[in-house]
């Protein structure tokens, strides 16, 4: 195929041009580098739309696509966005009509694939490590936490609220849900957890020997372990990949323990976990790659 769009949208909005699974020319931002980081959050849905078909048109630069794919985060069905806990203005927006008919009025008519913006980033992956042919596991730790699946599988793919405890008190979780992973791994859950402290100086902390700190980093760990575990018995063990801007809070070794303590059956045994730096243009490339496949 020839050239494709990878478009992601996050807390910012980042476009590329795609080129047998590498990016061509530059990457086009909203808001460009060095901006408000959570620009998204208080814009209306259809101001985002219209951002994103707005960086599309920048980068595709009058050349012809083929096909346009959007990592977008939440539950989608067929470009209808479902529900999106960390960008709630959207729920209810039908994302692939609203940005094919943008699309259109600027002569860009490729079809749009909306997925998943963790599994757009497991296709990332899977496709700039040559592993297309394998089962491919991402976790991205950020605002929220996200598990990207590759291939895409159609169930519905919200690793990041899977149940980790059974605390009636654990209630941070972006969607409302008790016990939620990402009520306690997610960045903003961690800002609410810890009033005085940054996330980055709770892990601090703990090194240094605080005891709230240090069990609350041990209670990370075993959250992200068990919701490893679940994945596990559910989908089989494998290679996980740890991505995101909070992945460099995390001590594999201690990681991999826990998830060997939680999984003992024999046949579900094996896992591993890597760290993959985290960037855009993986989960463009992932996105671009997925909306090949739609269109096959
Ligand atoms: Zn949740």
């Amino acid at each position: 195929m020839g050239l494709t769009i990878g478009a992601l949208v996050t807390e910012h909005i980042a476009v590329s041009l795609i080129e047998s699974h590498q990016i061509v020319g530059s990457v086009h931002k909203f808001p460009e580098a060095g901006s408000v980081s959570d620009a998204l959050e208080g814009m209306p849905a259809e101001e985002i739309v219209q951002r994103i078909a707005q960086e599309v048109e920048l980068a595709v630069q009058g050349q012809s696509v083929q096909a346009i794919g959007v990592g977008f985060p939440g539950i989608s069905r067929n470009g209808l966005i479902e529900e999106s806990p960390n960008l709630k203005q959207t729920k209810g927006l039908n994302l692939n009509e609203a940005l094919t008919a943008l699309l259109n009025q600027k002569g860009i008519s490729a079809p749009v694939h909306v997925l998943n913006d963790a599994a757009a980033l497991a296709a990332g992956v899977a496709a700039t490590r040559g592993e297309l042919d394998r089962l491919v596991r991402v976790w991205f730790l950020g605002v929220g936490i996200g598990l990207g699946r590759y291939p895409q599988s159609d169930s519905i793919a919200e690793g990041g609220h899977f149940v980790v405890t059974l605390d009636p008190k654990e209630n941070l979780c972006g969607c409302g849900g008790i016990g939620h992973l990402e009520g306690m791994m997610g960045h903003r859950a961690m800002r609410l957890r810890f009033l005085d402290l940054e996330p980055e100086e709770v892990f601090q902390e703990a090194d240094a020997g605080d005891q709230r700190c240090s069990d609350f980093v041990k209670l990370w760990h075993r959250a992200l372990a068990a919701a490893t575990a679940t994945n596990i018995h559910m989908d089989g063990p494998g290679r996980f990949y740890i991505s995101g801007p909070n992945a460099k809070f995390v001590q594999m070794g201690l990681l991999d323990r826990y998830v060997q303590d939680m999984v003992k059956m024999s046949p579900l045994q094996g896992s591993t976990f890597e760290a993959v730096p985290t960037s855009d243009e993986t989960a463009l490339i992932g996105a671009a790659v997925s909306s090949e496949h739609a269109v096959r």
